[in-house]
């Protein structure tokens, strides 16, 4: 995405989200996010990356169960916008391929996209601590009536670090004295009165500087000026790269859209908040190429349809909300246009707030202009229709995927004192990294036989697992923390009855069934 993008404050003003008007006010989040951080290391959901050097900032490994929870949400936007994609305003299925560009493309790419001139957010330094902090990511806490009282600086979302200096550092003085602004909003002369965020001293932070966000690697054996290359910082320029091929080779008209889901690279400069802004991480994104006349109109469509569809892969309405860029906001491409949307998810690090999950921009015809004349090359569409030869205008939901699992974590994440585990992962089915656990009771008298049956039925379907070890309750409390919706026991009638024990996640209620029903049963829930 955008060049030259100022990030907008934690809290804001909410509008409804298309289609759930009536969102209510209460934060539904119980998760603290070293609670959730510590279970999905101790579950394998996320590691961080190098651990054993010590990690390196801004990078994350995905363990079994998190790579299995983001290829089934990743899975999930694939099937629903390439393979079955929604139905259009008139009722017919719209018409959405998908591509696989390369990471590295010429370096040329990028200038006519815009981001070797434009790709920088505005940085300060602490000279103290020698960190370095987005200059938008920054806000201020200032004394309402003293001048003399330092001004403080903290990282938007961190509230906490500011208070215990403030008491150390301002003895005497009370947290309603004072007032909250971002640092964007003071006079740089004023930088002299701030103590930086993690500094003792006043007057350390240097001015905003420009910091370019695309990681550069060179191609070849010569490493030099003409060989350098970067690594994608988002997937939508390979498809628009690949725009005229694909009108070429298939047989798409215009409205049609062109869809991709990939790893991009931003060198961010201050990467945080776990794998919300990570320095490697991936997109979901889709360039609808649609006539400048019905741009408005698709807009709008798009914008309804993807908060729908983050709906329904479970997260709550109550957190989530489309919210529309400010006039200052937008990204120099969606000028003149119907503007971008933000879809946001409450966070618990930005919750009352929320923070961005998926744009919805309306390009117009920015991106296909600026590759036709860099690249001197006619990619303007001919429209037999209207007989028009025109470039579609290009309205893009532009989602992040490794984003979209960390809402979905902490969506599920639900604590229950009753329970052994007290908590439980409550996963929409069809993103549950396993599907159902199988258990025999105890391992013997059949029973080992039985589950194995049923789970070498189960598993040519579903990532199901089989656990023969330990009491029954500590291998529920096992599957409740990765979120395995149902668990089927064996018992000590179901040789005679050929019925299993069925348990609910979400209710830890049971129910007898059939073992040849358990099939269908499992079948029904997943859709
Ligand atoms: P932000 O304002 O948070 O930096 P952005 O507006 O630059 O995001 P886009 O360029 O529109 O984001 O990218 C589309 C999506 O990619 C975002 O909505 C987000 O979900 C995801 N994304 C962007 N940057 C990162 C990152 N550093 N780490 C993880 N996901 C990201």
């Amino acid at each position: 995405m955008p060049p030259a993008r100022p990030e907008v404050p934690a809290e804001r003003e909410r509008p409804a989200l298309a289609g759930a008007d009536d969102l209510c006010e209460e934060c539904t989040l119980t998760v603290s996010m070293d609670d959730l951080v510590a279970l999905c290391k101790r579950r394998g959901f996320i590691f961080p990356a190098s651990e054993l050097y010590q990690g390196i900032n801004g990078f994350w490994d995905y363990g079994p169960l998190g790579t299995e929870l983001k290829n089934n949400l990743r899975d999930a936007w694939w099937h629903d916008m390439v393979r079955c994609p929604p139905l259009g305003p008139d009722g017919t299925p719209l018409s959405i391929v998908g591509v696989d560009t390369a990471i590295i493309q010429n370096p040329r790419v990028w200038e006519a996209s815009g981001h070797v001139g434009g790709f920088n957010d505005p940085m300060v330094d602490c000279r103290e601590t020698k960190n370095r902090y987005r200059h938008d990511h920054l806000m201020v806490l200032r004394h309402r009536d003293d001048a003399t009282v330092p001004m403080f600086a903290f990282m938007e979302g961190e509230p906490e670090a500011v208070h215990k200096k403030l008491k150390k550092l301002a003895k005497g003085r009370e947290l309603d004295e004072f007032e909250t602004l971002a640092l964007t909003e003071l006079a740089v002369a004023d930088f002299a009165h701030v103590i930086g965020p993690d500094a003792k001293a006043a007057g350390t932070l240097t001015e905003p500087r420009q910091f370019n966000l695309m990681f550069k690697t060179y191609v070849g054996a010569v490493q030099n000026e003409d060989s350098i290359a970067y690594l994608r910082p988002e997937t939508a320029q390979g498809i628009f790269l690949n725009y005229k091929n694909v009108l070429d080779t298939m047989r798409v008209k215009v409205p049609f859209g062109i869809a991709q889901i990939g790893k991009a690279f931003r060198n961010e400069v201050t990467p945080r908040n776990y794998i919300f802004r990570s320095r490697e991480f991936e997109q979901m994104e889709m360039e609808w190429f649609c006539h400048p006349d019905d741009a408005k109109t698709w807009h709008e469509f798009w914008c309804k349809q993807r908060g729908q569809w983050w709906q329904s892969v479970g997260l709550r309405s109550d957190d989530l909300q489309l919210r529309p860029h400010e006039a200052d906001e937008l990204a120099h491409y969606a000028k003149g246009g119907a503007g971008t949307f933000d879809i946001e998810y409450r966070f618990p690090f930005t919750a009352p707030g929320y923070g961005e999950l998926e744009g919805v921009a309306h390009r117009v015809d920015f991106d296909l202009k600026q590759h036709q004349e860099h690249a001197k090359s006619k990619l303007q569409y001919f429209d037999a229709e209207r007989k028009e030869r025109y470039l579609p205008h290009v309205i893009e939901p532009a989602g992040g995927l490794t984003r979209g699992v960390l809402a979905v974590l902490c969506e599920a994440y639900t604590a229950d004192p009753e329970r052994p585990s007290k908590v439980y992962m409550k996963f929409h089915p069809r993103l549950a990294p396993i599907k159902a656990a199988i258990f025999p009771l105890v391992a013997k008298e059949g029973m080992p036989e039985m589950a194995h049956k049923l789970y070498q039925e189960l598993r040519t379907r579903y990532a199901v697992e089989i656990d023969v070890k330990q009491a029954v309750g500590k291998r529920y409390a096992r599957m409740d923390e990765a979120g395995t919706p149902y668990c089927f026991t064996i018992d000590g009638d179901s040789l005679g009855d050929q019925t299993v024990t069925v348990r609910d996640r979400d209710t830890a209620g049971q129910q007898r069934i059939a073992i040849d029903k358990v099939g269908d049963f499992l079948a029904e829930r997943m859709r």
